[in-house]
């Protein structure tokens, strides 16, 4: 097959992982025979320096001819003092709002080499898989207005959604449901907020065309103490954008790391823009440190979502595991066994066991 893929590298850690990510796809399609072209462009804080602006046209326009996009990650204290509107991560929100990526998708579960990695305990761990499925286009990440007031002795931000950015978020979360464990946890705050009790009425309404889907209703501060007591609870969860941003950081402790967690962003007609659910890591930027397995993982999210490459994507998994099996591991991952490699050594690693390795069995397939 052939398919074209932007790359959007960003700000701090985001170069590095997506030098993984790429020679990942690039492993993939030698042994599978696809063609894949890449064409990489701005984004965030280098694109700040660059074009003046965090999310230049030309990375739009590409964007939107690509059979997928692969982004890295933005922001960075070189940038924190600029106005609201020239932030890197306007980039990001900018992005996504353009593409229409609603749709956040993000698989958690814990590597068995990786379970004494997490503060939980082992046994914790190692029953949970969840599926953290994030409203990524509305809410307070865009609602207006937002501003200060009164010269600056107050201040609004605006939670703002309409009744069919919910639906098609439930929509796609009890889909997802349904090739998982059929069993869905919406998320919200309806004992206060307004825009939780409309959520709540969407996904009442919506339950009947997914009869064979378990669904119930939980209060996002109890949502957040359960995923550290019992994950084994959650199937899939969904929730609007600034809860499951909050969310899928704490459930990143699961995996031993924030630098294991892929995410993909949907639009409607299926376009993809994959990326790691870390941000740019300005501490370690530079020093060939950051976990490229988030990013790798997020390469086998696009070849299954965007490119319904099977095999390839239980490939990618598959080599992951048996790099982890070995004992390698970045930094970032707190294990008295194993040995600690750089960023780049443990990403050609990765690539040297999808080129010669002859099966993919026993592998998790958790990344659907
Ligand atoms: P953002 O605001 O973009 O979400 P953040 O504030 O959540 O970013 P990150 O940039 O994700 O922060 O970093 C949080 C911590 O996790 C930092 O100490 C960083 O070094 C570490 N970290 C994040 N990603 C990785 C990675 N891939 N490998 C190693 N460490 C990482
Ligand atoms: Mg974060």
């Amino acid at each position: 097959m052939e398919k074209h893929i932007v790359l959007l590298p960003g700000d701090g850690i985001g170069p590095e992982v997506t030098k993984a990510a790429k020679s990942v796809l690039q492993a993939v399609a030698e042994r599978y025979q696809h063609s894949f072209t890449f064409e990489s462009h701005d984004i965030g804080g280098v694109a700040i320096d660059n074009h003046e602006t965090p999310l230049p046209e030309d990375t739009v326009k590409a964007a939107k001819k690509a059979d997928a996009i692969f982004l890295g990650a933005v922001g960075g204290p070189k940038w924190d003092e600029l106005p609201g509107h020239m932030r890197p991560e306007k980039g990001l929100l900018g992005i996504r709002k353009q593409l229409g990526l609603f749709a956040n998708l993000r698989p958690v579960k814990a590597f068995q080499q990786l379970l004494h990695a997490s503060p939980l305990k082992q046994e914790v761990v190692a029953a949970s898989d969840l599926l953290i499925v994030r409203e990524l286009t509305g809410g307070l990440y865009f609602g207006e207005p937002r501003e200060r007031r009164n010269n600056g002795k107050s201040v609004v931000d605006t939670l703002a959604y309409d009744r069919r950015e919910m639906e098609r978020i439930v929509d796609r979360a009890f889909q997802s449901a349904q090739v998982r464990r059929k069993h869905v946890t919406s998320v919200d705050k309806a004992n206060v907020l307004e825009s939780s009790r409309m959520w709540r009425e969407v996904v009442e309404e919506k339950k009947h065309q997914y009869p064979d889907v378990r669904v119930e209703h939980m209060l996002v501060d109890a949502a957040a103490m359960k995923l550290v007591t019992n994950p084994a609870y959650f199937d899939v969860i969904v929730t609007e954008n600034m809860f499951g941003d909050i969310l899928s950081d704490e459930a990143s402790v699961l995996t031993g790391s924030l630098g294991m967690l892929p995410s993909a962003s949907l639009n409607e007609s299926g376009v993809g823009l994959y990326e790691p659910v870390h941000g740019s890591a300005p501490d370690i930027a530079g020093q060939d440190k950051a976990n490229p397995l988030a990013s790798i993982l997020s390469v086998a999210m696009m070849l299954k979502h965007s490119f319904g490459m099977e095999e390839e994507a239980e490939q990618v998994e598959a080599a992951v595991q048996e790099v982890l099996d070995e004992g390698y591991h970045t930094a970032d991952i707190n294990l008295v066994r194993g040995t600690v490699v750089n960023g780049s050594d443990l990403a050609r690693r990765v690539v040297d066991q999808i080129s010669t390795s002859d099966t993919t069995e026993n592998i998790m397939r958790c990344y659907v």
